[in-house]
């Protein structure tokens, strides 16, 4: 709980409050649960959740079940899925996801839309909004903001696509949040019946899917690391203390550019040795047929000018090939000099794992960390947890929409404490 002026420990309290009730979802709670969990009295409880109720967040869903001693009959509350909405657009190279989701976190509303790889930065903005206006639908719902996920470097400050890797004919440094905005103001949906403007946010897919695996996981107090590995490419999301870690030109997290062999490999960034592009299919089609002479007898040696593919890989480690086997040693080398790496900068409590090479599972994460036990400060790995992500990749969304939620939370219950993204 936080201290300071009487208005600030008020809006602490009701955020506390609040955060119960984000943690039932859809699920009715008594003032005497959320008394019980929050350490605040249930005084103090009853009177904010009077409050909440007035404001339209909090709803009275009728009494519970008596207590097993044969108590008075509760009454239960929830948050009110009406009360306000969030659009997440997810740009994926091939298609747009984009979901509509309530105060609860309940998917209302989800849209798939197949895009072609030549679409315009201009085109994909005239599409969300075209979608918003499907999806939110009348004047009736109170639509609080649109959180956009996408791959690449993004100014999430200004609302500046600097560069796609997937959209690499689109103008560099595109203001795709003013186009958004003016287009969304000529449709009238950018101020909506409460004349609040819609608050527009969009950032790098990792760092939101850091933001919603840090949700998920309760890790708000500490610093963590999402980290996307996959041989087409690597990204990753750093959380401070609850915060996105960004950075001077928004190229935080990009761990797969950190180098882990110097003056190895040529990088498209025009870098040497990274760790995305040491993970590339090439790049272990080159680990094959380096340790090929050593084991003549791998299932992989057989089709001699094709490439192996990752499947092909995955099951031939999964048969305990020991080609395969020393491969994965390898990778799991590669990748645990970045955290190495990283584990020296910012030191982070936990670090989540996602994307094609955990499906090396369990085995990949035990060679990671002993990899670096044996290569770095033994403080680096007993403060550190290593462990496969909660969530999917299509959690980038649910990110984003937290981030509006509490932004739009921080508006209505400001703490001087707490930034922006917090
Ligand atoms: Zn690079």
């Amino acid at each position: 709980m936080l201290t300071g002026t009487p208005k600030n420990q008020r809006h602490s309290n009701t955020r506390l409050v609040l955060d119960k009730f984000k943690t039932a979802g859809q699920d009715p709670i008594s003032v005497q649960d959320i008394s019980n969990h929050s350490g605040i009295s249930k005084t103090t409880v009853k009177k904010i959740v009077n409050e909440l109720m007035d404001s339209g967040i909090v709803l009275n869903c009728g009494k519970g079940a008596s207590t097993s001693e044969g108590g008075k009959k509760p009454e239960l509350f929830r948050l009110n899925s009406d009360h306000c909405y969030a659009l997440g657009v997810h740009v994926y190279p091939e298609a747009l996801h984009v979901a509509l989701l309530d105060i609860t976190m309940n998917v209302v509303t989800k849209h798939v839309i197949n895009i072609a790889s030549t679409i315009t930065v201009e085109e994909l903005t005239q599409l969300i909004v075209k979608e918003s206006e499907e999806i939110v639908g009348g004047p009736g719902r109170f639509l609080i903001g649109i959180g956009i996920a996408m791959c690449g470097i993004v100014d999430s400050n200004n609302g500046i696509i600097r560069y796609s890797p997937h959209f690499k004919d689109w103008s560099p440094d595109y203001p795709i949040l003013k186009a958004l905005e003016n287009s969304l103001k000529r449709s009238g949906l950018f101020v909506n019946n409460n004349s609040r403007p819609l608050d527009l946010i969009i950032d790098n897919d990792c760092r939101f899917q850091a933001y919603a695996e840090m949700i998920k996981r309760d890790e708000k107090n500490g610093s963590m690391v999402y980290l996307e590995l996959s041989s087409k490419g690597v990204g990753s999301g750093i959380i401070i203390n609850g915060d996105l870690l960004s950075g001077a030109g928004h190229i935080a997290g990009e761990i797969g550019h950190m180098v882990v062999t110097p003056f190895d490999e040529n990088c498209a960034c025009g870098g040497r040795g990274c760790l995305e592009t040491k993970l590339s299919l090439d790049s272990i089609n080159r680990m094959i047929a380096d340790k090929k002479p050593a084991h003549p007898e791998s299932e992989l040696i057989g089709s001699q000018d094709s490439q192996v593919s990752f499947d092909q890989l995955l099951n031939a480690f999964h048969r305990s090939d020991a080609l395969a086997v020393a491969i994965v040693d390898d990778i799991a080398f590669l990748i645990s000099v970045a955290l190495s790496n990283l584990g020296l900068v910012i030191n982070p409590n936990l670090i989540t794992i996602w994307g094609e090479y955990i499906r090396f599972g369990d085995y990949l994460l035990r060679k990671i960390d002993e990899s670096i036990e044996s290569m770095s400060l033994s403080a680096i790995r007993k403060n550190s947890r290593i462990e496969m992500a909660e969530l999917a990749k299509e959690s980038a969304i649910t990110g984003a929409i937290s981030i509006l939620i509490n932004n739009y939370l921080n508006e209505l219950f400001p703490l001087k404490s707490k930034g922006k993204r917090s």
